[in-house]
């Protein structure tokens, strides 16, 4: 049975101080569930007090991106290996943040999925349409050809990895979300294109995040959909109080 998920993206906020408050209230409020997960992924430089916070909890622990090299000259970056040296399993690649202000392509996402596989991480896999995309009605193309051009060199065994979120972009951060409906229709049109290329197996249990503007009052009416296996949270998951709301309605 695939796994529910809520993971909450911090993106750029909260210091080491606000860091370990939210986490200290986290920590006493998630307790372990079968097959529900619990992820929060705060920036670079809090990732080590996190996983040393987060130690013996249920709570696992992400970053929001990582380089492609193993290592090398790239000032500024951060390398998988960092990453599983202070005990962070999971990373977020694709978002639509990384896409549109970082100019990352399809491809390079690609490169980022592979050397994160190669260490034995789990991704998160972001990727969705934009408005103009929804309003054009091309938006079914767009999510096929991300997922495509992103995931589909994979190997079967490499899905074991793959966590789906789909994030519609003029829903991230705009108080507008997907209806319940939209969500569904799009992940089950999701797990069908996962379908055709790898499987039943495989597309029934990959596990396909919702995003964007999931708040505490809509969490629980998209979360009742039948393709709709958790949630990716900005802005709600700043807070303890809205993040275990929405943990809570899964
Ligand atoms: P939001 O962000 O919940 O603030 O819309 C979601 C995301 O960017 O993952």
């Amino acid at each position: 049975m695939r796994k529910k998920i809520v993971a909450g993206n911090w993106k750029m906020h909260k210091n080491a101080t606000q860091t370990a408050e939210l986490l200290n209230e986290l920590k006493t409020q998630v307790s372990k569930e079968d097959n529900k997960e619990v992820i929060v992924a705060p920036t670079f430089v809090n990732l080590v007090l996190a996983t040393s916070l987060l130690e013996s909890t249920p709570i696992q622990v992400a970053a929001q991106n990582m380089h492609q090299a193993e290592s090398g000259a790239y000032t500024g970056e951060i390398a998988a290996d960092m990453l599983k040296s202070v005990g962070v399993n999971t990373v977020i690649l694709g978002h639509s943040e990384r896409r549109a202000i970082f100019h990352e392509s399809d491809a390079l996402i690609a490169s980022k999925v592979d050397t994160a596989l190669q260490h034995d991480m789990t991704v998160i896999f972001c990727f969705g349409e934009e408005l103009k995309d929804r309003q054009s009605k091309n938006h079914f193309n767009i999510v096929e050809n991300q997922l495509k051009d992103g995931l589909f060199h994979l190997q079967a065994k490499d899905w074991e990895k793959i966590v789906l979120a789909y994030e519609p972009v003029w829903a991230i951060g705009t108080g507008e979300t997907a209806s319940p409906e939209q969500a569904q229709e799009m992940h089950e049109f999701i797990r069908e294109t996962v379908r055709k290329a790898f499987g039943s197996d495989i597309a029934e249990d990959v596990s396909i995040l919702y995003g964007g503007s999931v708040k505490p009052d809509n969490a629980k009416e998209i979360f009742s959909k039948p393709d709709v296996d958790g949630g990716l949270i900005g802005g709600a998951a700043l807070n303890a109080k809205d993040f275990m709301a929405i943990v809570n309605a899964i």
